[in-house]
């Protein structure tokens, strides 16, 4: 397996992205990627670098993302459809919107070649294993994956070869999963330059949930209480947008299809987390109603710790700023 977080030099000479290392040979023959946008041409990106699959073959819906991602050289062989793409591949992974995961799979299932691994990218691991997972023949091995790293950009041209570096990309396998099969997949994140862990698919919808699903649906919420205030003028919240409105935007600005087949299929881990921010919205209320600074305060200096775990994690930067280099324009718009 690759070592993840190294900086290496290929084999042949060539560089290679900070963070990857070439392999000395192939995991597999050929790879396919259905759906090259944000996450889809980053693995392309990450397995051209590595020389993690010896033919790299890909495929879109669009024929405009096909056109662009031969004009871009992302891959070997773009394929006119689906089942084309698939038809004696090693290793599929679907990495469109949740909900187009199961018609995809539908599409290939007659041509996967017996022993294919079928793998995905969703945001949402429950329904992948429930609507995909019937649709698929007996020998092939179905084992999900969701790489918790992205950008709020889509498309073929928002992918780059390091995303997945020093990220977690969490292997969901469903119960009597092929062991080899999931080692592969894992061997496959690795060498993207991802950290590897296992859960059930249950667990990470759970833990998604509050950790990715939740936050947007906050950063969608507060975005459009904005933009439906009245009291307040649109050119006030884009003026004063530095106070902290703004980093909720560029969150809000993230992929409207993808966002929606995530809360549609994570409904029940949405609703429970949401019930228990509810709960503890009204309680902060409550303190500010009544004056309860102690109880503000606790909470801020418990959430900060939180912040100095995650930089410390390697997770995010610790610059001012998340690391805008207008920090002193910015300051100067929100008079801090
Ligand atoms: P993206 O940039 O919009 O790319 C998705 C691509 O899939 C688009 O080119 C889209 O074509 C294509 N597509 C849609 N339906 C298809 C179908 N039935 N057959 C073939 N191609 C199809 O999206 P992304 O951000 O890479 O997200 C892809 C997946 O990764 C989603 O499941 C998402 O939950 C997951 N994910 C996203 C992030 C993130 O931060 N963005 C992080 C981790 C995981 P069109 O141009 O026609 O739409």
């Amino acid at each position: 397996m690759v070592e993840g977080g190294l900086v290496e030099r290929s084999l042949a000479g060539s560089s290679v992205a900070e963070g990857l290392k070439r392999r000395a040979a192939p995991l597999v023959e050929r790879l396919a990627v259905i759906g090259p946008g944000l996450i889809g041409s980053s693995i392309l990106r990450a397995a051209r670098e590595t020389g993690l699959a010896r033919t790299l073959v890909t495929t879109d819906a669009n024929p405009a993302v096909r056109e662009r991602v031969r004009e871009l050289g992302l891959a070997d062989e773009v394929a006119p459809t689906s089942a084309e793409a698939a038809a004696g591949t090693d290793i599929v992974i679907i990495c469109v919107p949740v909900g187009a995961i199961a018609s995809v799979a539908g599409e290939i299932a007659d041509r996967l070649k017996p022993g294919a691994i079928v793998s995905d990218v969703g945001s949402v691991k429950a329904s992948v294993i429930d609507k995909a997972g019937p649709l698929l023949p007996a020998s092939v091995h179905l084992i999900p994956a969701h790489p918790v790293a992205g950008t709020e950009y889509s498309g073929p041209d928002a992918g780059f070869a390091t995303l997945f570096v020093n990220r977690w990309s969490i292997v969901t396998p469903p119960e009597n999963a092929d062991p080899s099969a999931v080692a592969t997949v894992a061997a496959l994140w690795e060498a993207l330059g991802a950290n590897v862990e296992f859960m059930t698919a249950q667990h990470h919808d759970l833990v998604l949930a509050i950790t990715s699903h939740v936050p947007h649906l906050i950063a969608y919420n507060i975005v459009g209480t904005a933009a439906d205030l009245e009291a307040v003028t649109q050119s006030e919240v884009i003026k004063f947008s530095a106070g902290g409105f703004r980093d909720f935007t560029r969150i809000a600005s993230s992929d409207p299809t993808m966002w929606r087949d995530v809360f549609l299929n994570n409904k029940d881990a949405v609703l429970e987390m949401l019930g228990r921010f509810n709960e503890d919205i009204a309680a902060l209320a409550r303190a500010i109603r009544w004056g309860d600074g102690e109880a503000l305060f606790d909470l801020f200096t418990r959430t900060r710790a939180i912040r100095r775990n995650i930089i410390d994690l390697g997770q995010e930067t610790a610059e001012p700023d998340f690391g805008r280099h207008t920090r002193g324009k910015d300051q100067q718009a929100a008079g801090q």
